[in-house]
């Protein structure tokens, strides 16, 4: 059994604490329909609970071979602005040499702020609080790649598993799986027959 400060149960009790998780009938912007709205955020307003889902994660990260092997030269890569906290707590559990994030741009486009880039030959460690379609998570693969960058290994708090996402020959590590059902497109939405309309979410 891997030895890890917080359990997964741990996890959805901070999550149903904070409300971070809510049940019921949503509509992302995504289009898809879905049972679980995730809004990490009010989870990692909370320091104390901040630090224990990083560290929880930062855990697992070190059980990566091409990690620890590499420590402390390896930087911790945000995939979003919902990534920097995390990435925060990984890189003080790990005593990694420093952090990044990435931002969408005005243009939709990931990128890196001006002059803050990942240098080539660069350990990258790319983590994030949530992972929907997998879609940010492989355009920061590409951002990191096309600087020259190696990744190393994804991790996240929480995998809601919407799409399976596949990162090839990458170490993928979550703290939590929430098996959740989901509907691209409201298409043969089952909660559409028994709940009605879906309530309408942003990200
Ligand atoms: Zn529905």
């Amino acid at each position: 059994m891997t030895q890890v400060l917080i359990s997964p149960s741990e996890v959805m009790q901070v999550l149903a604490e904070t409300e971070a998780i809510r049940e019921g009938h949503f509509k992302l912007p995504t289009g898809e329909h879905t049972n679980y709205y995730f809004q990490m955020p009010l989870a990692l307003r909370y320091f104390n609970y901040a630090r224990r889902l990083s560290v929880g994660l930062s855990r697992l990260l070190r059980l990566v071979p091409q990690i620890s092997a590499r420590l402390p030269k390896v930087s911790i890569v945000g995939a979003s602005t919902g990534g920097i906290p995390v990435a925060y707590g990984v890189r003080e559990a790990l005593q990694a040499e420093q952090i990044m994030w990435a931002e969408g741009g005005r243009d939709g486009a990931l990128h890196f702020r001006q002059y803050d880039e990942v240098k080539p030959g660069e350990n990258c460690v790319l983590v994030d609080d949530l992972i929907l379609s997998g879609r940010t998570m492989k355009s920061l693969i590409q951002l990191v790649k096309n600087a020259g960058g190696k990744v190393l290994a994804i991790g996240v708090i929480i995998d809601p598993s919407l799409a399976k996402t596949d990162f090839g020959d990458i170490p993928f590590v979550k703290l939590a799986e929430v098996p959740t059902l989901h509907f691209p497109n409201g298409e043969a939405c089952t909660l559409c027959k028994d709940k009605g309309k879906p309530t309408v979410v942003d990200w």
